[in-house]
């Protein structure tokens, strides 16, 4: 594994446990968004954690924190995520992984081996504006369908979210994007918060809150409990 970061407590990255968050290098997507572009390119040495360490301050904090949140860049483009996911199992703690949803029989494999107690897959936009959303020509689409089914059908605790950034969305998308996970229970927007340190972020801005509201809506007519993250 090549591991960009550790926050060593968040009581916010894994819902109902306090953990720990990990950071893995490389992204298959290119998202003009995308706040950590440091994380999907080449992050500074200063940064970077050997497995070593990171299992090392893991010990330490054994009886401490509960969890431990995967998440990247992509943590499934890595081959070894399964052995990687399983050892910190073993040592007791509970393991949520992030993913863009597009290595679907990686995540099929992983969530067999049942090492993970909570995934979140992030649903970029409608599957006609995915390629753009993702910053990838001619993006496979049937890739993120194969991932949504695989986890509706896991029975592991998990979620779908969308970050919600105009002008690649509009309030209107938000019933089709929650058509395209319907069934589940959680789906989420996090309205666009400019980092200042985006991929590419010109002419990206957060969608106003009358619009934020109208997607909910929209939201919600295919998965009531749709919510803005950090709200009630
Ligand atoms: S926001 Fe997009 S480019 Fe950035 S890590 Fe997530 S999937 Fe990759």
């Amino acid at each position: 594994m090549i591991l960009g970061g550790l926050q060593k407590l968040t009581l916010l990255d894994f819902p109902g446990t306090v953990a720990c968050t990990v950071f893995t290098v490389g992204c298959n997507m290119r998202c003009p968004f995308c706040h950590n572009p440091a994380l999907v390119f080449n992050p500074p040495d200063e940064y970077r954690i050997s497995e070593e360490e990171f299992f090392a301050f893991l010990k330490k904090r054994q009886g401490i924190l509960d969890g431990v949140a995967i998440t990247g860049g992509e943590p499934l483009l890595h081959s070894d995520i399964g052995e990687f996911i399983a050892k910190i199992k073993a040592m007791g703690f509970k393991v949520k992984l992030d993913t863009n949803g597009s290595f679907p029989d990686r995540l099929e494999k992983i969530l067999a081996e049942g090492n993970v107690d909570y995934v979140a897959i992030d649903i970029k936009n409608t599957f006609e504006k995915y390629a753009e959303t993702v910053g990838i020509k001619n993006f496979d689409v049937e890739l993120i369908k194969r991932s949504i089914k695989i986890l509706q059908e896991s029975g592991v605790a998990h979620e779908f979210r969308t970050t919600v950034v105009s002008p690649l969305h509009k309030a209107e998308d938000f019933e089709k994007i929650a058509k395209q996970v319907e069934g589940s229970e959680k789906y989420f927007l996090q309205n666009f918060v400019d980092s200042g340190n985006l991929l590419n972020g010109e002419g990206l801005t957060e969608l106003p809150r009358t619009e934020l509201e109208k997607a909910l809506e929209g939201a919600k007519k295919i998965i009531p409990q749709s919510k803005i993250r950090g709200e009630s």
